[in-house]
């Protein structure tokens, strides 16, 4: 009896597995074939100085729309894409459409704030990474101080004596390098001191416990403090509501991004964002000179 039935559970396990490799391997061919398609595109999140409201930077975040599929969130696809090796060439087309698109809004006369630019684990170990990068700079026309390249914790402490290797030539290009979802690791600050960061952003998961009930959150304060002691750029992400903002601000968290300010939008809403200054009170002025748009 119990002999059949664990016969019976383990075939269908296998079918579900099957399942599973099965779809996997339907929605691989489907990136493979969307990014044939070019049915990538960009979206554009700003990040804002916590008091006065000013876009302070803006981060790419990738969107796939399939015909079959509709709209895939990235947590769906990434990871596939990463197994598959499709995010290789993946992330050179997101750095280069960032890094044009950046170019573009400086030329466009506005002001001009870093890009970033997510990079997944396989992307940023693969070897001709750091030859990409530069290759996305000087094909755009992109100045190396304007990108941005965010790495979590858990790809920066994968293989820490390459990690240090390459971030220094990533560092000698230019670029600027932040910790993305800080918090969610095991790596403590201290240990990340070794790598040369520029910006930290403290995961979502942090700021959502700032909520109607708030109990002050020591792990929280401590990171920034540490953050702003250590000399990073320190940004809160995810912040949905006013008290977060307030919250953070007065714990000397000096930026951040959520939706309160602006959800990830396509490139010439952004553009409206920069101009008609929906993310505070004040009024913004314009870089840039006489042969610049003017927009008042
Ligand atoms: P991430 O880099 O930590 O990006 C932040 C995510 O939080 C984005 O999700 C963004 O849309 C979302 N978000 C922003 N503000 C709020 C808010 O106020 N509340 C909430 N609940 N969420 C907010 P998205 O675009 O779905 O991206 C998810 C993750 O996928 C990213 O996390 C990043 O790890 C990855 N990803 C996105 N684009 C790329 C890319 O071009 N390349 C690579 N390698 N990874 C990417
Ligand atoms: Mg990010
Ligand atoms: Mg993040
Ligand atoms: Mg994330």
């Amino acid at each position: 009896h119990v002999k059949t039935e664990g016969r019976n559970d383990c075939q269908f396990f296998k079918e579900s597995m099957n399942m599973k490799v099965v779809e996997r391997q339907a929605l691989e061919a489907g990136i493979r074939r969307g990014l044939e398609r070019k049915e990538f595109f960009l979206h554009y999140q700003p990040m804002v100085c916590l008091s006065t409201r000013e876009i302070t930077g803006v981060e790419a975040l990738i969107r796939w729309e399939s015909p079959e599929r509709g709209l895939v969130p990235p947590s769906e696809f990434i990871p596939v894409a990463e197994d598959s090796g499709l995010i290789v060439q993946m992330g050179r087309w997101v750095l280069h459409s960032a890094c044009e698109q950046a170019r573009a809004w400086q030329d466009a006369g506005l002001p001009p704030v870093p890009i970033s630019v997510n990079v997944s684990a396989l992307e940023f170990r693969h070897l001709g990474f750091i030859d990409g990068v530069q290759a996305a700079l000087s094909e755009t026309g992109l100045a190396a101080r304007y990108l941005v390249l965010e790495l979590t914790e858990g790809v920066l402490m994968e293989d820490v004596e390459s990690t240090v290797s390459l971030l220094a030539q990533l560092k000698s290009l230019g670029v600027h390098l932040a910790v993305d979802d800080f918090g969610t690791g095991f790596s403590s600050l201290s240990y990340l001191r070794q790598f040369p960061i520029d910006v930290l952003k403290i995961d979502i998961s942090f700021v959502r416990e700032i909520g109607p009930v708030q109990t002050d959150s020591a792990i929280l304060s401590a990171i920034i403090n540490m953050g702003n002691s250590l000399k990073y750029r320190v940004i809160a992400e995810g912040i949905e509501i006013d008290k977060q903002r307030a919250y953070l601000l007065d714990k000397q968290c000096a930026e951040g991004q959520g939706y309160l300010f602006s959800p990830p939008l396509p490139a010439p809403q952004l553009v409206d964002l920069f101009l008609s200054e929906p993310l505070g009170q004040r009024s913004r002025k314009m870089a840039g000179s006489g042969n610049s748009p003017r927009y008042d």
